[in-house]
């Protein structure tokens, strides 16, 4: 099968959160598998650093071409890497205007929002590619808003072209709440005919909305698990657009995120201080050491770590853990944060921080050998999430050993299973429902007390680095999704 994959961000080349870490690896997971793969992304500044800092010079592929489509023109060079550590190939598009910008997600110089203008460009890119380079995906497998109008150009007489004529459209939703929604004078930007300014569309009560565009043209929906394809098809978590899922839900699948192994291994990472693995825990605690000292803690064996590495947003709950925190500390906790966002959230860590230096850490920034070096050396990550897609940090602390301590939602509900006392033959965490700070608390509270009892606490932490979330078991099930989506 010939998959193209058009998404906004690729680990390690450029990324903010999950998306880019599924577009880094399921694409080399389905070459293995002996899919023939070509991923397109913007050729973002900061691929372009990536580039130049690994000594990697990505060459033209074609003369520079002219894209345009309704009343814009845009120029448009094709670059052609590979991604890191395989042979599938990446083709960046570049235009200077679009993407050369301070941050991935950056309004335009002039400070206007543009971001339906420079994905509708990157979208047509990837369009004029494949026939100029006579590419023929039997799968365009298109991720988050970005990308989502694809799925209706598909639809909207392309198949007219010999390359897409027999091609079918998979569409990932990553986080149901980013839908790309504009005013209904954007529509134009689209270039589509006024049959698909319609509610049966991409008109949403007046909005343009590709997300729902994509869902309803797309031939097979994912999202990246299986409880979180559920929770977006009821009122408290569609976003405004369960009915839209309810309707199509015959292609809703969920398919839980894997994680790259190789790199997410404490027998082998080389960002930790010191290496185990499920027959040497003992050696966890050089690592537990080594972050004590580096956030500033006394050294103690009986007093847990709790971690955190998160983007500072409403969506990750660290609300419900601020009111809570002092007395999580009063309780035993020692707490080590690493994370950026929004500033009352950061300046309210911090400001904890600052009053119990001995025994709370917060570091503001993203720092991917920091987070290794957390995973690794902390007892818990805590993950209160209001919701969740799939959540990778769980699946990283686990196979660290490290227990989650999460709100059970979306994929935190798939991956972490709470021990209740009684079912330690498969627990591998702890968890609470309501999004409420005491019962956070609760739930760290009665990790700390199993904390203290080493023989429960060796048996949870192997049964979490036990569990397999590796990419091949991912992988197979996109694979009977394409299938069935060339069949429809
Ligand atoms: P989301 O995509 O919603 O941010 P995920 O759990 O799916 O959440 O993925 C988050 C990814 O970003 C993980 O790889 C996590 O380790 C990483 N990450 C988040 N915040 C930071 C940070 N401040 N420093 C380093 N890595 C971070």
């Amino acid at each position: 099968m010939r998959v193209v994959f058009a998404t906004s961000e690729v680990s390690p080349i450029a990324k903010t959160g999950g998306l880019g870490d599924v577009c880094g690896s399921l694409p080399k997971v389905l070459r293995k598998m002996g899919h023939e793969v070509a991923v397109f992304m913007p050729y973002y500044r900061q691929a372009r650093q990536w580039f130049d800092r690994n000594g990697i010079v990505p060459h033209q592929l074609l003369p520079t071409v002219v894209i345009s489509w309704a009343n814009w023109i845009a120029e448009a060079t094709f670059l052609r890497a590979t991604l890191p550590g395989s042979d599938v190939p990446l083709i960046l598009v570049a235009n200077d205007y679009f993407f050369e910008r301070e941050q991935i997600y950056a309004r335009a110089p002039d400070g206007n929002d543009d971001f339906l203008l420079r994905y509708t460009f990157f979208c047509r890119a990837v369009i004029r590619a494949c026939e100029l380079l006579d590419v023929a995906p039997d799968i365009l497998h298109c991720h988050d808003w970005h990308t989502a109008l694809l799925p209706l150009y598909l639809d909207s007489g392309l198949r007219g072209s010999p390359q897409f004529a027999r091609t079918r459209s998979v569409y990932t939703i990553h986080n149901l709440h980013y839908q790309g929604a504009a005013g209904a004078d954007a529509f134009e930007l689209t270039g589509l005919h006024s049959r698909y300014w319609a509610p049966d569309a991409l008109e949403h009560f007046g909005q343009l909305n590709p997300m729902k565009g994509a869902i309803l043209f797309a031939d097979e929906v994912t999202t990246v698990s299986p409880n979180y394809a559920r929770e977006i098809q009821t009122r408290e978590h569609g976003a405004g657009l369960d009915g839209v899922l309810r309707a199509v839900s015959h292609k809703v699948n969920g398919i839980l995120n894997g994680i790259d192994v190789d790199e997410w291994n404490p027998a082998t990472d080389p960002l930790l201080p010191a290496h185990y693995d499920a027959d040497s825990l003992r050696d966890k605690t050089k690592a537990k050491r080594a972050l004590s000292k580096e956030a500033g803690f006394r050294f103690s064996a009986k007093r847990p770590i709790v971690g955190a590495v998160s983007r500072l947003v409403d969506q990750k709950g660290f609300q419900l853990l601020i009111p809570v925190m002092r007395r999580l500390l009063h309780a035993g906790a020692r707490l080590a944060i690493l994370g950026s966002g929004e500033p009352e959230l950061e300046n309210a860590l911090v400001q904890i921080a600052s009053e119990h230096p001995d025994d709370c850490r917060v570091w503001i920034g993203f720092d991917n050998a920091l987070a290794h070096r957390i995973y690794g050396g902390a007892d818990m990550l805590l993950m209160p999430s209001m919701y969740e897609p799939c959540g990778l940090n769980q699946m990283y602390a686990l196979r660290y050993g490290t227990l989650p301590v999460v709100r059970l939602t979306g994929g935190l509900a798939d991956t972490v299973i709470p021990f209740d006392g009684t079912n330690g033959e498969v627990a591998n965490g702890f968890g609470f429902v309501a999004a409420h700070p005491f019962d956070l608390y609760l739930a760290t509270w009665v990790a700390m007390l199993n904390f203290k009892d080493g023989s429960v606490w060796k048996t949870l932490q192997a049964n979490g680095m036990a569990c397999d979330f590796s990419w091949e078991r991912s992988a197979a099930t996109y694979d009977a999704v394409y299938r069935r989506a060339l069949q429809s």
